[in-house]
């Protein structure tokens, strides 16, 4: 055997017959791990090319596992293709495609909240129940709340939200100063609610990923205005992500405060009926309206016309409902102690990526926001035994290297569909059902005097025939995050 490239945890070597191959080397598994045989030192790290034939998104879960009805397009596309498995009622494995798409999903979180000033803490899980009684919301929350004690019998429930945590922790710093406002601190972490009917898959789960940001202000006209720019980065980060999401006045439910509005993406199968003005922007959660209004209350000649939404984000003006509940305060210019005005703003971040996958897929074939793909590119090798297999080796080889070497932004990005006992076609189609934005077939081109590779844009439905620079061209262009 005769290595022909050497990058990282594999190589790409050529044996006979001269089909593209794939070996690993001492040092790391092909996954980057490490194994017995330690690299040697100062060995390059660069990352290994993933391998589908390796990847741990498997068909076969689709059956068997806890039993859940399947029950709308994103649940049942994400089962089906490995990347969710149930496991309890509202409960789920995320397996590693859906973590990568969530690991892109919320740096981007990352990005707008920090845009805003947002600073980033983690908080217990496990919360005491002293907390949540001082607010009364112990008993209001009822069955939703998943309660437990500790060895002692102290109670505790398991967050579904934190105001009662984030107001306590702010409040036990005693010299928060006026110059430190806005504060604005947010987590993404796993909440836990007790939903009388968990169902859709990552839609309305028990257990699920949430971002939640809470704003400290001196004022309350400095609220408004931190509730305005938290509005702006929901907005910006929808729109980066291409979902069109409408921002309805909302229902402050238990949470509490006095202006709230969610972030309604359109759906046939969301759960929250929307009341939209053909005439002016109004639009609102009919929960707060009476009830068969058609009229709109702002411009008074538009009609609501009723749709259906799923929630991916709410916003809440709070004023001092926790804050004077908890003595959260900051001194003033005259050094006094006044209660801070806070706000709450949630984004349900496991939410999010099946409600993209539900608007975005056909019934058959996952589609995600570009920036969201668990992977961009695969890469499908020639069947193993065809002529291309045996004599594009040597482009194949060259195609990897050269998008390693010049698109370093796409390192972990590009899988190679290693699967040579499958035809293309087949392979074609598990590409199509998984939604890679693009997928490069190495065919009968890969033969030519300058080697030309078929191109499919999924997200685009075209196809192109490019060389080896064309094709570096256009993946220099592909935004990632
Ligand atoms: P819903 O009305 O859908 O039950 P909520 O109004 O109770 O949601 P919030 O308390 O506003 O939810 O939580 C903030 C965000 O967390 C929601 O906008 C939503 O995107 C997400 N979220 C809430 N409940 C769930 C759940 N059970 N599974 C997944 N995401 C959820
Ligand atoms: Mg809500």
């Amino acid at each position: 055997m005769q290595p022909l490239l050497q990058r990282g945890g594999q190589r790409l070597v050529r044996c006979a017959p001269r089909a593209l191959t794939l070996v690993r080397r001492h040092g790391t598994d092909g996954h980057g791990r490490g194994t017995d045989h330690p690299a040697p030192p100062g060995a390059a790290r660069t990352p290994s090319v993933p391998m589908v034939s390796r990847m741990y998104q498997p068909a076969n879960l689709r059956e068997g596992g806890q039993e859940s009805e399947l029950t709308c397009r994103s649940q049942r596309l994400m089962q089906q293709a490995g990347l969710i498995h149930p496991s309890s009622p509202g409960c789920y494995y995320y397996l590693p495609a859906t973590v990568r798409a969530m690991e892109k999903l919320v740096r981007l979180i990352d990005q707008e909240m920090q845009a805003i000033g947002g600073q980033k803490l983690d908080m217990p899980s496990l919360c005491s129940a002293e907390l949540w009684r001082t607010s009364e919301r112990w008993d209001l929350m009822g069955k939703e709340l998943f309660r437990l004690q500790d060895r002692h019998g102290a109670d505790y429930c398991l967050g579904p939200t934190h105001e009662e945590t984030v107001t306590t922790l702010v409040a036990h710093q005693a010299s928060l100063s006026y110059r430190q406002l806005p504060l604005l601190l947010y987590q993404v972490t796993r909440k836990f609610r007790d939903e009388p009917k968990p169902r859709f898959g990552l839609l309305r789960g028990r257990e699920f990923y949430m971002k939640d940001m809470y704003s400290f202000d001196v004022s309350e006209e400095a609220a408004r205005r931190t509730y305005e720019s938290v509005c702006h980065a929901y907005d910006m980060l929808f729109s980066r992500l291409g979902l069109r999401c409408v921002q309805v006045q909302a229902d402050t439910g238990n949470i509490g405060g006095t202006l709230s509005h969610e972030f309604q993406l359109p759906a046939d199968i969301g759960e929250d009926r929307l009341l939209v003005c053909g005439s002016c922007s109004f639009s609102a959660n009919v929960e707060t309206l009476p009830s068969g209004k058609t009229d709109c209350p702002r411009c008074h000649t538009g009609t609501l016309a009723e749709s259906k939404g799923i929630e991916v984000g709410h916003t809440f003006y709070l004023g001092t409902k926790y804050s004077r509940i908890f003595n959260a305060t900051f001194s003033n210019h005259q050094n006094q102690a006044v209660v801070s005005e806070m706000g709450c703003y949630g984004l349900g971040v496991t939410r999010i990526l099946a409600a993209a996958v539900e608007v975005m897929s056909t019934e058959e074939a996952i589609r995600w926001p570009g920036l969201l793909s668990p992977y961009q590119v695969c890469i499908i090798l020639p069947k193993k035994g065809s002529k291309v297999a045996e004599e594009s080796g040597a482009s194949a080889e060259g195609l990897v290297h050269a998008l390693q070497e010049s698109l370093p932004r796409l390192r972990g990005e590009v899988v190679l569909d290693d699967r040579n006992q499958m035809t293309i076609g087949k392979r074609l189609k598990d590409a199509n059902r998984l939604g890679y934005p693009y997928v490069v077939v190495v065919g009968q081109g890969a033969l030519e005097e300058t080697p030309r590779f078929e191109v499919i844009c999924q997200q685009t439905d075209e196809t192109m025939f490019l060389s080896k620079d064309g094709l570096v061209d256009l993946l220099g262009r592909v935004e990632t995050v």
